[in-house]
Protein backbone atom coordinates (compact mmCIF):
# COMPACT_ATOMS: atom_id res chain seq x y z
CA UNK A 1 0.00 0.00 0.00
CA UNK A 2 1.22 3.72 -0.42
CA UNK A 3 0.35 6.57 1.59
CA UNK A 4 -0.14 9.85 0.10
CA UNK A 5 -0.88 12.80 2.18
CA UNK A 6 -3.50 14.94 1.62
CA UNK A 7 -2.01 18.54 2.19
CA UNK A 8 1.64 18.50 0.66
CA UNK A 9 0.39 15.47 -2.39
CA UNK A 10 3.18 13.47 -1.40
CA UNK A 11 3.20 9.76 -2.33
CA UNK A 12 5.43 7.37 -0.66
CA UNK A 13 6.16 3.34 0.81
CA UNK A 14 8.24 2.12 2.98
CA UNK A 15 11.99 1.20 1.67
CA UNK A 16 11.08 -2.36 1.50
CA UNK A 17 7.92 -1.68 -0.43
CA UNK A 18 10.12 0.56 -2.92
CA UNK A 19 12.15 -2.44 -3.33
CA UNK A 20 9.73 -5.05 -4.50
CA UNK A 21 7.60 -1.93 -6.44
CA UNK A 22 7.62 -3.14 -10.48
CA UNK A 23 8.04 0.77 -11.22
CA UNK A 24 7.34 0.00 -14.87
CA UNK A 25 4.14 -0.23 -14.15
CA UNK A 26 3.17 2.45 -11.68
CA UNK A 27 1.17 5.26 -12.69
CA UNK A 28 0.27 7.26 -9.13
CA UNK A 29 -2.17 9.62 -11.06
CA UNK A 30 -4.36 6.45 -11.59
CA UNK A 31 -3.38 4.65 -9.09
CA UNK A 32 -6.30 3.06 -6.13
CA UNK A 33 -3.68 1.76 -3.95
CA UNK A 34 -3.33 4.60 -2.09
CA UNK A 35 -3.89 5.08 1.01
CA UNK A 36 -4.80 9.06 1.90
CA UNK A 37 -3.83 10.39 5.31
CA UNK A 38 -1.88 13.42 6.79
CA UNK A 39 2.66 13.08 6.75
CA UNK A 40 4.44 14.11 9.78
CA UNK A 41 5.80 17.50 8.53
CA UNK A 42 2.28 18.56 7.63
CA UNK A 43 0.82 16.77 11.11
CA UNK A 44 3.31 19.32 12.91
CA UNK A 45 1.62 22.20 11.19
CA UNK A 46 -0.99 21.55 12.87
CA UNK A 47 0.02 21.38 16.66
CA UNK A 48 -1.96 24.24 18.07
CA UNK A 49 -5.01 21.39 17.06
CA UNK A 50 -3.10 18.63 19.16
CA UNK A 51 -2.11 21.40 21.84
CA UNK A 52 -6.25 21.88 22.16
CA UNK A 53 -7.10 17.98 21.84
CA UNK A 54 -4.18 17.00 24.69
CA UNK A 55 -5.31 20.22 26.87
CA UNK A 56 -8.86 19.25 26.87
CA UNK A 57 -8.42 15.62 27.35
CA UNK A 58 -6.31 16.30 30.66
CA UNK A 59 -2.74 15.94 29.64
CA UNK A 60 0.30 18.56 29.49
CA UNK A 61 0.37 20.61 26.12
CA UNK A 62 3.48 18.86 25.20
CA UNK A 63 3.30 17.90 21.66
CA UNK A 64 6.47 19.38 19.69
CA UNK A 65 7.50 21.20 22.37
CA UNK A 66 11.33 20.39 22.34
CA UNK A 67 12.79 17.63 20.43
CA UNK A 68 13.69 14.73 23.28
CA UNK A 69 10.42 15.20 24.88
CA UNK A 70 9.98 12.35 27.35
CA UNK A 71 5.99 11.85 28.02
CA UNK A 72 5.95 8.37 26.57
CA UNK A 73 2.45 8.65 27.37
CA UNK A 74 2.05 11.08 24.68
CA UNK A 75 -0.18 9.85 21.72
CA UNK A 76 1.66 11.87 19.63
CA UNK A 77 5.18 11.14 20.19
CA UNK A 78 5.45 9.04 16.96
CA UNK A 79 4.93 12.75 15.28
CA UNK A 80 6.88 14.46 17.49
CA UNK A 81 9.73 16.84 16.72
CA UNK A 82 12.53 16.72 14.23
CA UNK A 83 13.57 13.05 15.43
CA UNK A 84 10.14 11.82 14.07
CA UNK A 85 10.49 13.82 10.77
CA UNK A 86 13.85 12.45 10.45
CA UNK A 87 13.21 8.78 11.26
CA UNK A 88 10.14 9.27 8.98
CA UNK A 89 11.72 10.39 6.09
CA UNK A 90 14.89 7.80 6.37
CA UNK A 91 12.08 4.89 6.27
CA UNK A 92 10.36 5.65 3.23
CA UNK A 93 10.86 6.22 -0.43
CA UNK A 94 9.00 9.59 -1.49
CA UNK A 95 7.49 8.59 -5.32
CA UNK A 96 6.88 11.84 -6.46
CA UNK A 97 9.12 14.60 -4.97
CA UNK A 98 10.22 15.33 -8.49
CA UNK A 99 6.82 17.34 -9.09
CA UNK A 100 7.41 18.66 -5.53
CA UNK A 101 5.81 21.64 -4.81
CA UNK A 102 7.17 23.52 -2.17
CA UNK A 103 4.91 26.45 -0.31
ZN1 LIG B 1 2.22 16.35 3.87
Amino acid sequence: MLCGCIECHRIWCGIEEFNSLDLSDLNLDSSTDISHGICPECFQRHKDRVHQHQKNNGYSECYDRNDNCNNNKCLFKPACGNSAINSWRSSIVLLNASNLAFD
